[in-house]
Order: structure tokens, then sequence, then C-alpha cells
């Protein structure tokens, strides 16, 4: 390997959306998601269309109720000499996400109550919100804030809160069946590269993966929204579509070290946690149960719904020194993990795709391969891997164990179970349940 990897066009259009969509003064609501949801709409493939769906300030959405709307033009501080000790300018973390307006004189000591920081990490600059709780604040690194000398400090907030609307975007890639995939990432994080950009550019290159299929036999729903309310607020304007979600995936984290992780469905026993499972567990990741804590897998496995979304990350949320701070960076994520993590996601699409249940129709004995072309025509070497995977999709075709079930039995990857299965389908050696593979479409 170069250290290029496969996919040197994917790698870069991730980095680049990764690297334009990083300065964005995000948060749930506010021109910081149009402009991210601008920035996605432009990385997305021809055909694939960005929906986009406002819900204005004030809209109940189950247990919630959708704010007002934040906007900043600037906010920072000057100190005793007139020096700027702080500027979002410098960064958006600098500044507690949906601070109300303030321009105001303070003491060292008025102010210090609304300065954050991590002495444990004193050149790093903590990630703060107060969305659903009106107050004002301002992040730094600790050894700034050790540094402010007693005086006076001159606070500007400007920023709006009013009346406007949430904001989110959605995908759809319709397939021969109205039975949907829901993929959801949230996109209502300022700068930080792993927590948020990951699951944005991951995702837009698996829309364009999916739009380049030549047969989607599901359909596909790319979710773009604000974490919890975003995600709320969407369940509440689809009781239609809800129904029809069958699989789910909430992505983010999929950068910044650290193996594979997919968290379960609240059951632990649908069709995507299998698929999950065997990608994961092929490329030496680890699979979780469910815990009602986390990303929006949270609303979406809610009692009310139920439905089978799972999550896939890296180190998940909170178990990285760098979560939640400016270190995650977009240093903090490779190009490599990046790679990994769409080339498993596709994965895991591929097996809810074409995973069938297959019947042998020559059950009687093992039937001759090499009279039908499918066994190499010289004897006595060890059978190869394609011709393996073509026995054990033979021996355990009794109508009522899936590809994925062999898949799993053998040891072997989804992919070469699917080719041996397709190698029996075309030779007349196995019948599938479902018309899940391309030489099925070709006979009629
Ligand atoms: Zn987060």
């Amino acid at each position: 390997m170069t250290g290029r990897g496969q996919h040197p066009s994917a790698r870069a259009r991730m980095r680049g959306l990764m690297t334009r969509a990083y300065p964005i003064c995000r948060s749930i609501t506010g021109d910081g998601v149009r402009r991210t949801l601008d920035l996605v709409e432009e990385a997305l493939p021809p055909g694939a269309a960005l929906e986009r769906t406002a819900v204005p300030s004030g809209t109940d959405v189950f247990d919630w109720t959708v704010g007002e709307e934040w906007n900043v033009r600037g906010a920072w501080i000057d100190g005793p000499d007139g020096e700027r000790v702080v500027d979002l300018a410098d960064h958006t973390l600098h500044l507690v996400s949906y601070s109300t307006p303030v321009r105001a004189r303070l003491s060292l000591e008025e102010l210090l109550p609304h300065l954050h920081s991590l002495p444990e990490h004193p050149a790093w600059i903590p990630y703060r919100t107060t969305y659903y709780h009106r107050d004002w604040g301002f992040c730094l690194p600790h050894r700034v804030l050790e540094q402010l000398r007693p005086g006076h400090y001159d606070v500007t907030v400007d920023t709006t809160l009013a009346p406007g609307e949430l904001v989110y975007g959605e995908v759809l890639l319709r397939g021969e069946s109205a039975d949907e995939v829901l993929v959801s990432c949230h996109l209502c994080h300022p700068s930080m590269a792993n927590d948020n950009l990951t699951g944005l550019a991951v995702a837009t290159e698996l829309v364009r993966h999916l739009a380049a299929l030549p047969r989607r036999r599901l359909s596909y729903r790319f979710l773009f929204a604000p974490g919890t309310i975003g995600s709320l607020a969407w369940l509440s304007r689809n009781p239609g579509v809800v129904p029809r979600i069958r699989h789910g995936l909430v992505i983010t984290g999929l950068g910044g070290g650290g193996p594979l992780v997919y968290k379960q469905t609240r059951h632990g026993d649908r069709p995507v946690d299998d698929a999950a499972a065997h990608v994961v567990g092929h490329r030496g990741g680890e699979v979780r149960a469910y815990t009602p804590y986390g990303y929006d897998e949270r609303q979406f496995n809610a009692v009310g719904f139920d439905l089978p979304v799972g999550r896939l990350t890296r180190t998940p949320h909170g178990e990285y020194a760098e979560y939640h701070t400016s270190a995650d960076d977009l240093d903090f994520v490779t190009d490599d993990e990046l790679e990994e993590s769409l080339t498993a996601l596709t994965e895991i699409l591929d097996v809810l795709e074409r995973d069938e249940v297959v019947t042998n129709l020559s059950p009687y004995g093992e039937p001759q391969l090499g009279k039908r072309g499918l066994y190499p025509t010289m004897g006595g070497k060890t059978a190869s891997d394609a011709v393996m995977a073509m026995l054990w999709t033979l021996a355990y075709a009794d109508g009522t164990a899936s590809l994925l079930e062999i898949a799993d039995r053998a040891g072997l990857p989804f992919a070469a179970i699917r080719s041996a299965a397709d190698a029996l389908l075309g030779a007349g050696l196995l019948a599938a349940d479902d018309d899940c593979s391309p030489a099925l479409t070709s006979a009629g």
C-alpha cells in the first residue's frame, strides 16, 4: 500500500468537504446549518437532490419545542489594557453555542463564571452549548484563562435569538422497493472534525456510491439534521415514512483513531445488527449493546418508534480526550480512516441490499461443479476460495439459511458467498427466495 488508498477521488472529496465545512459556526439552528447544507448539496453526485425542510420556531415536536433561531455576527472580550483576550473570529468554539446577546463591562470576578476551560488540557478549547437555558459564555484555553489579571473586561456577544426556523436536509435515492434504509448524521457542531464532519463527508460519499449502483432493491434516505431536535422534527413530519424504514444507521465519529465500533439497535437482533456485526467483525472492530445515551439512535429507537437503527463510529464519544474540544480538528481524522469507514458502510449496505435465503436445487450429494464450468479443470489442487465459497453455500442452502448466515458460518466475507451464490444461481444449482441477484435480473 502506498498509503494513498484505493479510492483517491473519494478521499479528496471527503477531505475537501470537511475542510470547507470546518470553519463554519454551526449550531442547531441558524445560517451555519444552511451554509453547511449548501456544502453537502455541492458534494452530492448528479441525480441526488437535497431536499430541505424548515420547521418554524415554536413548533412542538413530541415533548420538545423548536426554539428560536440563533445567529452570530461576532463575539469577543477585551481585557483591562484593551487587549483582545478571546475572539470568536479565531475559533468557533470560543463562544458557547446559543449565547444570548451581551454588551457589558464586568470585573474579572463577574466574568469568571462565564468562562470555560480544560485544566487537564490547557492548550485546548472546550465545546459548550446552552440550547435550552438562556445564558452566555466563552470557552478558552486554560493557559489563557490562568493569565487573566484583575480589572475590567468588555464583553461583546453580537448574537440574535429570534423567531426563525430549524432546517434539515435529506436525500432520497429510490429503489425498486419502497422499503427504506435510513442513514442519519448530525450537523449541529461547530469546528469539530470527527464529531460531526466525518458523518457528513462519509454520508455524501455513500450517496455517490449508491447513486452509481446499476440496481437498488431498497430505497435509501440520508438525513442531515441538527442533533436531537432535528431528528425529532423529522420524525414528527414523516409519520408516513417511518413505517417503511427497515434498517437504519446513525453515523458519526468515523475517524479519530481506534477500530470501528458498531452500537446495536435496542433489540440487538435486527438484520442491520447482523449485517454490521459481520462487516465490523471482519475488520477487527467491536460490537456493543444498545444504551439509551449517545446520538440520534436514541430518538429512532425510542419505544414509540422502535426503529431498527444502529450506529457506526470508531472510538465512541466521551472515550477519547479530544472529544468535544478544539483538538478534534482536521488533523485528528485521517483519510485512511475515512476511507475504511466508507468501505465498511458500503459493505453493510451491500448485505442489506443483497442478502437472501437460498435453496440448493441439487441437494442429493455434491453436484458436479466441473461439468458446469465452476470447478478448476486441473484436479488435485486445494480448492480455491471461490470453490470453497460455493461448497459452503451448497452445504447450507436448505431453504432456511440466508447468505449472511452462511458467510458467518464459513468465516468468509458476505461478498464471497454472494458471488458464489450468483455463480450457482447462474448454473441452475440454487434458487433464491428473493430477487436480489443481478444474474436473475438479466434472466427476466
Ligand atoms: Zn457531539
